[in-house]
């Protein structure tokens, strides 16, 4: 039996799948698409994290899309209302309808001479479902689903109470008058702790090094203000450029002037928490501002628990587990009922999904990033990943943009592939992410690497971007076009050495 055909498959049907079937079928209106998700519900992020509190640390007008204007009062919204707002645009522009529930997507292999990918999904039942399709668009997030990352400590089995990661909680965990550990430091440590202090005995946040923190108001007044007096969509672009353009700019002046920078992050830690906290120690980072991400706490609720009482940050290190609590390298115990192991993600670029062009596997780890999207050597394929330092939401969109214009561009000009080859020697290898956290460090060895120069290079700047998504030449000498039944495709991960097609 011949497998179904569709001109655009995407993977995943979380914030960035959606946004990219709303460009496919508004852009490409003829093009036939479908959206697999692995899982049975469309959200991804905002489905999966159930923890107290869970939330977004960045703007709704900037996090949300485009063309959906944010509703809810709260600028920097909880879970369940990004969830509403992800699954009322997959509805409100019937993308609903072509998501295919249960598949997971496992491999997919390209294949030159017949121009299209050939890609697998399982579904629960252990069922192989293969699809084929001209263009493979990765929207699957960003790390591993399956379970987030719990380093090895002493003594855990010994531990006498209950241990959760933020990941997979527990529908029924119960930590009502219980006293709680959170260990770590980043952005889900900092939801957890004001929100777990509301019902627990106490709350300690165990961070074996701080982060920055920065208070920020939940609600944004200017924002209210335009909606209040503007059209709806109006209001939200302008809100959104607003955001954007303060965004770039306090990045900015963070990466030009770190030193100034720190001084005025740790001025404001101090002035929420007072002269008597030692601000040095909890929250004075070795590193400079944007090195990792920012933490916010909105309307500074982690400074407010801390104040009151009900929580405390503890710096030190895990020395073992103990029966009832963990001991600490400097000697001291702390008491603990539930654990909570806010130890960050597991990195995983396209999900894990097997790769193979022509028969050959795909390393991504030997390819090079083109635009931020697709990757050397790898014919029609797009991964939606959005920004570290700036809301994810913002890339994705461009991302998507830019992918229906290449759509649009091969079909006027009867093109059936298009690989971004490496073929100047002078490009030389950096890093793709310059962040320090953890979970990047971690995965950095799994990672394309970027390229010193354009189109190769990440600049990580919306503006730079938009000009070069939406106005940039498609053609751009690095894009290599091919018509049916033209030579096939050199070996994936390996530079070809040919010119570019120059129509
Ligand atoms: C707790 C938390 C808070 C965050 N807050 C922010 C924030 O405030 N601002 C910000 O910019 N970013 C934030 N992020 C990053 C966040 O992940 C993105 O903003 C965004 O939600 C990612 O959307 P996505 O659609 O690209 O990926 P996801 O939301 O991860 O969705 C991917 C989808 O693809 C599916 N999928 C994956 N692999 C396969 C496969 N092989 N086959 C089929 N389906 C598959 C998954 O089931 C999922 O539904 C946060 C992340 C977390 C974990």
């Amino acid at each position: 039996m011949t497998a179904e055909h569709l001109d655009v498959l995407i993977v995943g049907a979380g914030l960035s799948g959606i946004g990219a079937a709303y460009y496919i079928q508004t852009q490409c209106p003829t093009k036939r698409y479908a959206i697999l998700e692995g899982r049975d519900t469309i959200g991804g992020t905002w489905d999966l994290f159930r923890y107290p509190g869970v939330r977004s640390d960045s703007d709704m007008y900037t996090l949300g899309f485009s063309f959906r204007p944010w509703r809810d009062a709260k600028a920097i919204a909880d879970g369940p209302s990004i969830l509403s707002y992800i699954r009322e645009t997959a509805a409100a522009y019937g993308i609903d309808r072509n998501v295919r529930f249960g598949h997971r997507v496992r491999r997919a292999e390209w294949s030159s001479a017949d121009a299209r990918w050939t890609v697998e999904a399982v579904r629960e039942s252990g069922e192989v479902v293969r699809l084929t399709c001209s263009f493979l668009y990765m929207c699957s997030g960003y790390y591993d689903y399956e379970g987030g990352y719990t380093p090895e400590w002493r003594g855990v089995e010994q531990f006498a109470g209950q241990i959760v990661h933020p990941q997979q909680w527990p529908e029924d965990l119960d930590y009502a008058g219980k006293r709680v550990v959170v260990i770590g430091s980043g952005a889900t440590a900092v939801t957890l702790v004001p929100a777990m202090a509301e019902q627990a005995a106490n709350v300690t946040m165990l961070q074996r090094s701080p982060t920055y923190v920065v208070a920020q108001p939940a609600k944004d007044p200017a924002a209210d203000w335009l909606r209040a007096r503007l059209p709806e969509r109006l209001a939200h672009g302008l809100v959104r450029w607003k955001n954007v353009l303060m965004g770039m700019y306090f990045y900015t002046l963070m990466r030009r002037q770190p030193a100034l920078a720190k001084r005025n992050l740790l001025k404001l830690v101090r002035a929420e928490l007072g002269p008597d906290f030692d601000v040095e120690t909890h929250f004075t980072p070795r590193y400079n501002p944007w090195d990792q991400r920012l933490c916010l706490a909105p309307d500074g609720d982690l400074f407010a628990a801390i104040k009151a009482g009900k929580a405390a940050v503890v710096t030190d290190q895990i020395d073992t587990f103990t029966p009832g609590g963990i001991r600490l390298r400097s000697g001291a115990e702390l008491p603990a009922d539930v654990v909570v192991t806010a130890t960050g993600l597991v990195m995983r670029l396209m999900s894990g999904v097997q790769l193979a062009v022509d028969g050959r596997p795909v390393d991504l780890a030997q390819t090079m990033s083109y635009k931020g999207t697709m990757f050397s050597d790898v014919p029609n394929l797009a991964a939606a990943i959005g920004y570290t330092q700036a809301s994810w939401t913002l890339k994705c969109e461009l991302i998507a943009r830019y992918v229906t214009r290449l759509l649009n561009y091969m079909d006027r000009r009867g093109f059936v592939q298009c690989t971004p080859r490496k073929t100047d020697p002078s490009v030389a290898e950096e890093p793709v992410i310059n962040l320090t956290s953890g979970y990047i460090q971690r995965a950095l060895s799994t990672l394309p690497k970027q390229g010193s120069r354009r189109p190769w290079k990440l600049y990580q700047n919306y503006i730079l971007d938009t000009l070069t998504y939406r106005l940039g030449k498609v053609d751009d000498g690095t894009m290599e076009f091919k018509r049916r039944g033209e030579r096939p495709a050199p070996r994936a991960g390996v530079s070809p050495g040919s010119a570019a097609h120059q129509p």
